[in-house]
């Protein structure tokens, strides 16, 4: 009987109180950033797929209000 490792996935989530809006997430890592429609960013999927991992922690690096918040 095999027991799963248990990795956890990256989730990121973004506070639209503290974003400026400024889209360094978004230009960065696009697959994973959107604009809402009140011009804030959102992460468009709760858990980050292993192959955007890496682009998605240099957004949460790169916001400039660290309003991206992993998860
Ligand atoms: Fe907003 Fe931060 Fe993304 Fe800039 S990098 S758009 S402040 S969440």
């Amino acid at each position: 009987m095999s027991r799963r490792t248990g990795v956890k996935r990256l989730q990121v989530e973004v506070d639209p109180d503290l974003c400026i809006s400024c889209g360094t997430c978004i230009d960065m890592c696009p697959e994973i950033f959107t604009w809402t429609d009140d011009d804030k960013a959102a992460a468009l999927t709760n858990e980050v797929p292993e192959d955007l991992e890496e682009c998605a922690r240099e957004a949460v690096a790169s916001c400039p209000t660290e309003a991206i918040k992993e998860m």
